[in-house]
This record gives C-alpha cells, structure tokens and sequence, in this order.
C-alpha cells in the first residue's frame, strides 16, 4: 500500500515528554517514533511555547544529529522559528515589546515584594524558593513551583490584575507547570500555520497529525488551507502518542 505523504505537528511538554516533579523529561520511545517518521520522510515541525534554544539545548541533547537537522522547530508559539538551520524572529509591534517589557517588570516586583522572593532566571528549576522565570526570547514564561507554594493559582491571582491593563496587547495562558505572556495573536493555529508552510512549501502533504495535550494545542487543528487532524494526548502519557504514530505510518488512523 502506498501511504501518501503526511506530515507531523508535535507540541514538546506532556506529549513528546512526560512530568516529574516541575521537569520535563524526554522520552527515548517517543524518540525512536521520531526517527522512524524521519526515515519515511514525513516533515516534522515542533509547535511549542518552550524557546528554540531550549529545544535545541535540552531537548535535543537525547536524539542523533541526523534527527536534530531534520526537525523544524516553531518555538515560543510560532513567534521565533528554526529552520534549515537558521533562527528567526517574527516580527512584534513596538507597542506589544513595550508592554511586554513592562509587565514584565510589574510581575516581578509584584511577586517578589509580595512573597519576598528573589528572582532565578534559568531552564533548570532553583533549589530553594524562588521567582523562577524560563528564559525566553519574545514571551514571558513564569514557572510554578508548586513545593514552594508558588503554584499556578498563586499566579494567576497576582499576574490577571495587571495583564488586565494590556488586554488589548498580551494575552496569559496558564498550565500546571507555568504561566505564559505572549502577544494576544500568537497561538498554536498561527505557530502551525507558520509551520506548515514552512514545511510544505509545494503543498505536497495530504493530511497534517498534531499532537498535543492540552486544549490550546488543539488550535492547531485549525491552521487554514489545511487538514489537520488533532489528538489529545493525556498529559504525559506518551505511551498514548508512542501508539497512535505507530498506526500513522502504517496508514492507520
Ligand atoms: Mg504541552
């Protein structure tokens, strides 16, 4: 049977990686999955809201380099993309930088006054009680630690009150593991979107599978001009998606 060309959309944390604790750790079957896909050619983009450079460091620290040239990878929700090797910022307007540089400040002095907490800027979480900020490019990326008490309601509460001022702008999205603050259009329709066509140029592909694990993944299945189908992964069960790839290449849905 000739399978016809597809392509593979993967957002990374709880779907390509399973929890444990506040780390996100790779899983080598789901690696294995990616390197068969790469041998039948089917294009692979990552559609994630962690940073290419995370990616690129942490993530792809467990796969071969014929692997690491063959993934593309649409980070911090499309708005900075690695592509034949290149990175690439997408453009913002002045005024969403400007709010994100001072919401930005808000947060923190916010938080750290309030909980009398110094602030950590890294991808490995502190030892000790702390403002942990992800390190990212655009967005803003505010990382729980919910053994400190510092979890995402906590969040949530202290960050709604001032976003509410750049609602026009900066939109916040928030998981278990983290609150996020990205421009109010980028999302994961507009990262697969970018991804496909950066993928695709030809439109040679028939059908497009995205994977994610929560709601906001399945936007992907909403990219224009083309099909995809979406499926929900239970967070970290990547067993699940270690299952449903095996089925896709044998041209099974
Ligand atoms: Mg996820």
């Amino acid at each position: 049977m000739v399978i016809p060309k597809i392509g593979f959309l993967f957002d990374v944390d709880g779907t390509l990686t399973y929890y444990r604790g506040n780390d996100s750790i790779v899983d080598l079957l789901i690696i294995n999955d990616l390197e068969a896909i790469r041998k039948r050619k089917h294009p692979i983009g990552l559609i994630t809201g962690r940073s290419v450079n995370w990616v690129r460091q942490i993530f792809f620290e467990h796969i071969n380099q014929s692997l690491k040239e063959y993934i593309q990878i649409f980070g911090e929700f499309g708005l900075v993309v690695w592509h034949n090797g290149k990175k690439r910022k997408g453009r913002i307007n002045s005024d969403t930088r400007k709010a994100l540089t001072e919401i930005k400040k808000k947060i923190i002095d916010r938080i750290c006054f309030d909980r009398d907490l110094e602030t950590i800027v890294s991808y490995e979480a502190p030892q000790k009680r702390a403002l942990w900020i992800e390190p990212k490019e655009i967005m803003l990326t505010f990382r729980t630690m919910p053994t400190f008490g510092l979890t995402i309601d906590v969040y949530q509460a202290l960050i709604e009150p001032i976003i509410a001022d750049y609602s026009d702008l900066l939109r916040l999205e928030s998981n278990p593991y983290a609150a996020d603050i990205l421009p109010i259009n980028a999302n994961k329709k507009k990262g697969a979107e970018t991804a496909i066509k950066k993928l695709d140029p030809e439109k040679k592909v028939k059908k497009w599978y995205a994977f994610g694990d929560s709601t906001s993944d399945r936007k992907m299945e909403e990219a224009k001009g083309s099909t995809v189908d979406f499926y929900l992964i239970p967070r970290g069960d990547t067993s699940k998606a270690h299952y449903i790839i095996q089925n896709l290449l044998i041209g099974r849905e």
